[in-house]
């Protein structure tokens, strides 16, 4: 009996650890900067899947002038050429999401280290030249995955508001930015995942959100330039 509730607290422990925001065994992890300076990242995660929703999306950004960050997955980016370079042209930073978006726990070294590498190289063979963080799908990671981004010097991303998680806030546009605006602060990482063709009340969201934190005087910046805030 002991010993059960044991392996039972073990099981646990590791599933707060796998998706811990601001801890992780080995490497660098952020979920936001402390800085007085009103600075805030958008980030959006995976894709690109679609064309259409990849320029409705950059159509936006452009109109408000900002520069948000991009965590594509290398399934997304092979299947979407001309999406990936269409953002990577539009000037915004490109983090990878892993290769396929399945959860980075209990996988192999090499299965690791297939997801990192082929994702990168999609994106450097895309043109894209800037700094290359990691965000782990589903925000998963355990122990192989830290170990392996340590051992690379790669600085995993994680964020500090996320609407589209309460499906009380998910429910409409309005509800996503309120919450967004309300819950922003200076280093604050917003994720977004606004190039699904589910996710029309996050994409909806943006403008409002945009002008909204535009107003409270904050400044957009990307993950990279938000990182140099680092203490
Ligand atoms: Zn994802």
């Amino acid at each position: 009996m002991v010993s059960l509730l044991l392996v039972v607290a073990l099981a646990a422990g590791l599933w707060q650890l796998s998706k811990a925001r601001s801890f992780q065994l080995f490497g660098d992890i952020v979920s936001q900067v402390e800085t007085s300076e009103k600075l805030i990242a958008l980030t959006f995660d995976d894709g690109p899947w679609n064309a259409d929703i990849t320029d409705q999306v950059l159509d936006t950004l452009n109109q408000h002038q900002v520069k948000a960050t991009f965590y594509l997955n290398g399934k997304g980016m092979a299947s979407n050429p001309n999406a990936t370079s269409s953002i990577i042209g539009h000037g915004h930073e490109i983090g990878n999401h892993s290769y396929s978006h399945d959860r980075l726990v209990f996988k192999t070294p090499t299965e690791i280290a297939y997801e990192i590498e082929t994702t990168n190289q999609l994106i450097r063979s895309a043109g894209y030249e800037g700094d290359i963080t990691f965000r782990p799908p589903y925000g998963k990671k355990l122990f192989v995955l830290p170990h392996y981004l340590s051992q690379q010097d790669i600085v995993t991303v994680m964020w500090s508001i996320e609407p589209e998680t309460y499906s009380e806030i998910n429910k409409s546009s309005e509800s996503i930015a309120e919450f967004v605006i309300e819950q922003s602060k200076p280093g604050a990482i917003i994720l977004l995942h606004v190039l699904g063709s589910k996710n029309t009340h996050a994409r909806d969201a943006l403008p409002s959100i945009i002008d909204g934190l535009k107003q409270d005087g904050f400044e957009f910046v990307t993950v990279s330039e938000l990182l140099e805030k680092k203490s």
